[in-house]
């Protein structure tokens, strides 16, 4: 195995070596995606038959390459196979403790309407550069980055500073039970380990995601006493408490949470009220039931138990003054992790190769929502990053291949750094 030289002429050259190969793959990177992406891989949670025969696929791709494979299976009836497979292929480091896990997901979700698509979502067309199909970009563009990274470094003989270990997940558009968190479960990941998930990004890949907030769907239901609009003193009006409620709790919340953080944009936790149900059908009548929901996005260093107890003592004072009762359920709840620190290596090193792509690199965090969270959990510092036009479970879905071939060099030279 060669062995890099810290700086000058030895690491320009081996750049160039990886971009020369990588630039040499392109035909078959994208022959790679359109076949990954020809095998159905739907979410039985979304009506299909799971990512089996997809992972059947690639384990024996992987093995015909003489890359390495190990299947991980898991139980699961919802699929005709009886269970669920993850793929799991490591690279031996030159010694540095830990593993880089780069981690994707084979399952997609359903086409969708199929009269919004140009082309046959399950049969890929390449076309001006871009291939078109469902989960060509979410998340199968990662998946082929992830291949041909291994296969760069294995033809030019290199060597990653830590273990290399891409992850192949089955599950993540239902939550991960049967990838991620199952591979968790499994005792895979060290908390000397890092982690990338090239799951989402921006189009010029200049952004990465370290952070997110936690999100809280609570629906009202505020109970009064329904009556006609001239005898208002026969009833509660529920809608009218109801307001006063969502004014009250929204200020309140708007206060105790107002503290910033800049990696958000915008940098603080927001409380919006959002959904609002129809009550009565005339308008002389006072209505009995109001009910609304507020969407929370809370920055991780608030637990969302504090929000909910706000939440309960409020509720009770409205019970209490207003001879009302508040019911709330919640349509969603994320509890976030505490966010990777930007000072972290991953962060760092991710950040020095965007730069030599000529980008300057952004570091942030989002409204919420990727299976990173289950690894920032464990204490795993996680990023999210990569480079695509953001059409995830949209129709005509397509991946750039400029964006496949540039992604696999900041692969490699992620795992070299
Ligand atoms: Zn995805």
């Amino acid at each position: 195995m060669k062995t890099i030289l810290e700086n000058g002429v030895g690491v320009v050259n081996i750049r160039e070596d990886i971009a020369g190969v990588v630039e040499s793959l392109r035909p078959e990177m994208v022959k790679f995606l359109v076949d990954l992406c020809s095998i159905p891989a739907v979410n039985p949670s979304f009506g299909g038959e799971g990512e089996y025969r997809r992972a059947t696929w690639l384990a024996n791709f992987l093995e015909e390459h003489d890359l390495p494979v190990q299947i991980m299976e898991v139980d699961d009836q919802s699929v005709p196979e009886g269970k669920r497979l993850n793929l799991v292929s490591r690279l031996r480091g030159s010694g540095e403790q830990g593993t880089l896990w780069i981690a994707a997901h084979m399952d997609t979700v359903a086409a969708g309407d199929m009269n919004t698509w140009e082309t046959d979502p399950f049969s890929p067309v390449v076309r001006d550069g871009r291939i078109y199909g469902r989960g060509v970009e979410d998340n199968g563009q990662a998946i082929a980055c992830m291949v041909y990274s291994l296969i760069t470094l294995k033809r030019l003989g290199l060597q990653p500073k830590k273990d290399l270990g891409l992850l192949f997940v089955s599950d993540e558009e239902a939550g991960s039970t049967y990838g991620l968190k199952f591979l968790a479960e499994e005792g895979l990941f060290k908390p000397e380990d890092e982690a990338l998930v090239p799951d989402a990004g921006c189009a010029d890949g200049s952004f990465i995601e370290v952070a997110e907030k936690s999100i809280l769907w609570c629906r009202f239901t505020v109970v009064g006493k329904e009556t006609h609009a001239s005898r208002p003193h026969c009833g509660i009006n529920a809608g009218w408490v109801g307001s006063l409620f969502a004014v009250e709790l929204i200020e309140t919340m708007r206060r105790k949470y107002r503290d910033r953080d800049d990696l958000f944009d915008p940098p603080f936790s927001t409380f919006e009220l959002t959904q609002k149900f129809a009550n009565v059908s005339s308008p002389n009548v006072v209505p009995g039931k109001d009910v609304f929901t507020v969407d929370f996005r809370i920055l991780p260093s608030w637990k969302l138990d504090a929000v909910v107890s706000d939440i309960d003592q409020l509720v009770t004072k409205y019970e209490y003054e207003h001879q009302v009762e508040i019911n709330y359920d919640f349509p969603q709840r994320v509890d976030a992790p505490l966010p990777t620190s930007p000072e972290s290596a991953v962060v760092k090193n991710l950040s020095d190769s965007l730069k030599q792509r000529g980008l300057s690199p952004k570091i942030g965090g989002i409204g919420g929502g990727t299976c990173a969270a289950i690894l920032r959990e464990m204490g795993i510092p996680a990023v999210v990053w990569s480079t695509l036009d953001e059409l995830a479970h949209q129709p005509n879905e397509y991946a750039i291949i400029d964006n496949l071939v540039e992604d696999t060099k900041t692969f490699i030279a992620l795992s070299l750094a």
